[in-house]
């Protein structure tokens, strides 16, 4: 029986269900690794330019990457405060994303900046990033936070 939660207009409830089968293909390590408490970049050789998120593949010459741990540190580039967000997040309204510049890499990673002193984020600032301790083996599974 369908659930009518208005009538001007119009809400229903509507169960709503997909089960997605995701393969990270050669980005696979990348997680691996978050599991063994190591951040891990990709490196073209040739290029010498280190991408994060990972690239598999050189995205300036196509030659295939070279997995490189790297820090976690680095500093934020620019960030914006969310007052919306999809489902998995809405618990966390207001949050905090930020394009953070990491220290070795030639790429910005956009991440969540957890803080608890949101008034003190600033471009520049110190960031260091964050692995959840039971990973999800998603984007989510790390994180910025201040490091100053
Ligand atoms: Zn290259």
């Amino acid at each position: 029986m369908t659930e009518v939660f208005g009538i001007d207009p119009l809400i229903i409830k509507n169960e709503y269900y997909i089960e997605y089968r995701h393969s990270y293909g050669k980005t696979s390590p990348f997680f691996e690794n978050l599991s063994k408490g190591k951040i891990m970049a990709t490196k073209c050789e040739h290029c010498n330019k280190t991408f994060m998120p990972p690239r598999a593949d050189c995205p300036y010459c196509l030659r295939e990457t070279k997995w490189v741990e790297i820090s976690g540190k680095g500093k934020i580039h620019t960030f914006s405060t969310m007052y919306f967000a999809g489902e998995k997040f809405l618990k966390d309204v207001p949050f905090y994303l930020a394009y953070v510049e990491l220290e070795g890499v030639d790429t910005l990673l956009l991440t969540r900046i957890k803080t608890k002193e949101p008034e003190k984020l600033k471009i520049g600032m110190k960031i260091k990033l964050k692995i959840a301790r039971d990973l999800e083996w998603r984007a989510s599974d790390i994180w910025a936070e201040p490091d100053e």
